[in-house]
């Protein structure tokens, strides 16, 4: 046993969110670079410790340590480089210039203002990367933080807010709440302005129900069975590495894995057996060993999950290559790396996340415009990510935009999650809103139209005092408008065309 964690009463809870509310205004009252500072600080308290959060997280998590290290701190610390960068600009009121000439003498500006008090449900497998990300988002904007980490990995939760109020964040902005899914639906009860959730569909679909009904707005980052996809002209080595890290980082438990990878019949056969021969050479053991590649799953219960989905899939005539079956001489909680063919969409291995260390490979054929296999990528009720693998980026970048999916990477996979400037978020089953770069932090304020009229000493034409004549005058107004917006569209076409001649195009 690690720790011994008392749950957060609803009481408690009750009066954190009041405690967080009556802090808000006073954080959000500090100036923007005040933040700023502060999330620059945290950078670099845990770039200082980082070592000390990464066993934290190896501990509770089960993660071998350097993927703690690079998938976790280094995310966390990047993260508060894009939000203390980006926060000043971001929230400068943005002005909104007026097209209709009779709207020219007032002034528009969007302003971006906290929400207030936002609520932050986490899951387990990415237990630092993912409520700092977000965390670090909503308080540069100016909003408190109330967070329920996963109750299998709250010391993680806590090693964050120990971090973040040594950096400065007043313990009422920022407070973590503990306990299982009954603490997650108190929260979602409670006098929070926003949610940003992330977790499995079926509870990702039980916080939108409640949240439906009080009209509180959320962000939902829910499960992906992430689709890869090997042309014939890609590099087997490259892509059969990426392949087996994509599918077994995190032993697999992560919402962008490799879940599906398709790949073309002519590199089949030997894309299959480097796969089959990379992951019978990983290491798997306590991840707080640095030699160890794949640790421990998260619990039982996850890795049942997997194993039906291969007994299943076995069962209807896959074969698996490697793997398949648990370690138990290692500990409770090991499923061995495991290689899958023979597999098909009637399969709940091809359809349902799986969650754990399992590459499914499936071969394609060659079809018009890469019809057959960009059907194949979107027959999936998810689209979180997929990558794409091919030496000709002109046709991979093509075939991205014809994929249902939040992300597409070419010649890559998973890392997108690094990068803080790239917004990451779903489509389908998986989630609503993004979170990450400018878009989320966007989720993290509401939007307000400042509009400010210079003629305020007079009163407008149209208030009142309709006749016949008035009627006509702005008949005729509208004739204006539209004759004005023809000529300008004819105006910037003939520009347009000048440029085109002057380039000496023609
Ligand atoms: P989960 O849905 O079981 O739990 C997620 C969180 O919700 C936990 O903190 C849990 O205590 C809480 N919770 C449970 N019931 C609740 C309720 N009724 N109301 C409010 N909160 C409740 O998910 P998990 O097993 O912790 O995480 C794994 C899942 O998360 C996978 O499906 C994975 O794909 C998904 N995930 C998605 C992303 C993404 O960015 N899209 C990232 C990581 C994980």
């Amino acid at each position: 046993m690690l720790a011994q964690i008392p749950v957060t009463s609803e009481a408690d809870l009750h009066a954190a969110v009041a405690r967080a509310r009556t802090a808000q205004p006073t954080w959000a009252a500090t100036p923007v670079v005040h933040r700023c500072g502060v999330l620059r600080e945290f950078g670099r308290i845990l770039h200082q410790r980082r070592q000390e959060v990464a066993e934290c997280i190896t501990r509770e998590a089960g993660k071998p340590n350097v993927e703690a290290l690079i998938t976790e701190a280094l995310v966390a610390l990047d993260a508060a480089r894009f939000c203390a960068n980006n926060a000043v600009a971001f929230l400068h009121p943005q002005r909104v210039p007026h097209g209709n000439p009779m709207m020219k003498v007032k002034r528009g500006q969007l302003l971006r203002e906290p929400h207030g008090v936002i609520g932050i449900i986490a899951p387990w497998n990415y237990p630092f990367s993912i409520p700092a990300t977000e965390s670090l988002a909503a308080l540069v904007t100016g909003n408190a933080v109330v967070l329920k980490p996963s109750e299998f990995t709250t010391l993680v939760g806590l090693k964050l807010a120990e971090l973040l109020h040594a950096a400065g964040v007043p313990r009422d902005v920022f407070q973590v709440v503990t306990g299982a899914g009954e603490t997650g639906a108190a929260l979602l009860a409670s006098n929070i302005d926003k949610l940003i959730f992330t977790g499995s569909v079926g509870t990702g679909r039980r916080v939108a129900e409640a949240a439906g009904k009080r009209l509180l707005p959320v962000v939902l980052e829910l499960g992906g069975k992430d689709a890869m996809l090997v042309l014939e002209d890609a590099s087997v080595e490259v892509a059969s590495s990426a392949a087996v890290w994509g599918a077994f980082v995190n032993c697999g438990q992560a919402c962008l894995s490799v879940e599906r990878c398709y790949v073309h019949r002519s590199l089949y056969e030997k894309f299959v057996l480097a796969c089959v021969e990379k992951t019978k050479r990983l290491r798997v053991g306590n991840g707080m060993d640095q030699n160890i590649e794949i640790g421990p799953m998260i619990h039982a219960r996850q890795l049942a999950n997997v194993a039906s989905q291969v007994e299943e899939a076995v069962a209807a005539g896959a074969t698996v290559l490697t793997g398949g079956h648990a370690l138990a001489e290692l500990g409770p909680n090991f499923y061995a790396p495991t290689v899958i063919t023979g597999v098909d969409h009637s399969m709940r291995i091809m359809r349902d996340e799986t969650f754990g260390p399992v590459l499914a490979i499936m071969p394609f054929d060659s079809s018009a415009h890469d019809d057959a296999a960009v059907a194949l990528i979107n027959d999936s009720d998810f689209g979180l990510a997929a990558s794409l693998w091919t030496a000709n980026r002109a046709r991979g970048e093509a075939l991205a935009r014809r994929i249902r999916s939040g992300t597409v990477m070419v010649n890559d996979a998973i890392t997108c999650f690094g990068i803080s400037e790239a917004p990451h978020g779903g489509v389908g089953q998986s989630g609503i809103g993004r979170t990450h770069g400018f878009q989320g932090l966007e989720e993290m304020v509401r939007l307000k139209y400042l509009d400010t009229d210079y003629t305020g000493g007079m009163a407008k034409v149209w208030w009142y005092g309709y006749s016949p004549a008035f009627a006509r005058q702005m008949d005729g107004f509208m004739d204006f408008l539209f004759a004005r917006n023809l000529l300008q569209r004819l105006a910037g076409g003939m520009r347009s065309a000048a440029a085109f001649v002057r380039k000496g195009r023609v």
